[in-house]
């Protein structure tokens, strides 16, 4: 829940603007892991309802597409919308409403944007190695030894003894 406190734009003539700042730390919305939220919001009284416009700063949990390790990726949430007043019905274009004493919850709101600004292949550094293709590892733990180690199968061991013995004849 993101929640503020919208009241006095309810009855306040179109045009009337409010800045609010945000800091917040970890917060679920749904299915999204934020590690963080900052940044100023911008609420103006419209004809129709309250515009909310403005930019955050995020960090997303996600899964780097290199090495799978999760991680948070830094997000820019750009937001622009209208929050519709009290007793306005909710539909899927406008999903947020200003409740009866004044307070709206911006979470589903913002986790929709933040769903938009979401890298389409996260990585978790500029140098992510990546994992090795053979094993599977995490080659950024420690470079892959698995290529040395890898027992050969006796099955095929016993079928080179074979090759090498017609090679002789
Ligand atoms: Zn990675
Ligand atoms: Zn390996």
């Amino acid at each position: 829940m993101i929640k503020v406190n919208l009241s006095e734009f309810i009855h306040a003539k179109p045009g009337s603007r409010e800045t609010i700042a945000f800091d917040i730390g970890n917060t679920i919305i749904d299915d999204l892991d934020l590690g963080f939220l900052k940044g100023k919001l911008h609420f103006t009284r419209v004809a129709y309802g309250i515009l909310v416009e403005g930019q955050l700063d995020a960090s997303v949990k996600t899964e780097c597409t290199r090495c799978l390790t999760p991680f948070y990726a830094p997000v820019v949430i750009e937001l622009e919308d209208t929050i519709s007043l009290p007793g306005a019905d909710l539909t899927p274009e406008r999903p947020v409403r200003v409740a009866e004493d004044g307070w709206t919850d911006l979470a589903p709101l913002i986790g929709e944007y933040a769903w938009l600004g979401l890298p389409v292949k996260p990585i978790c550094s500029p140098d992510c190695k990546g994992i090795c293709p053979n094993c599977g590892g995490n080659i950024n733990l420690g470079e892959c030894t698995c290529g040395d180690t890898t027992p050969v199968d006796p099955r095929w061991e016993v079928l080179r003894t074979l090759v090498e013995k017609t090679d002789r004849s």
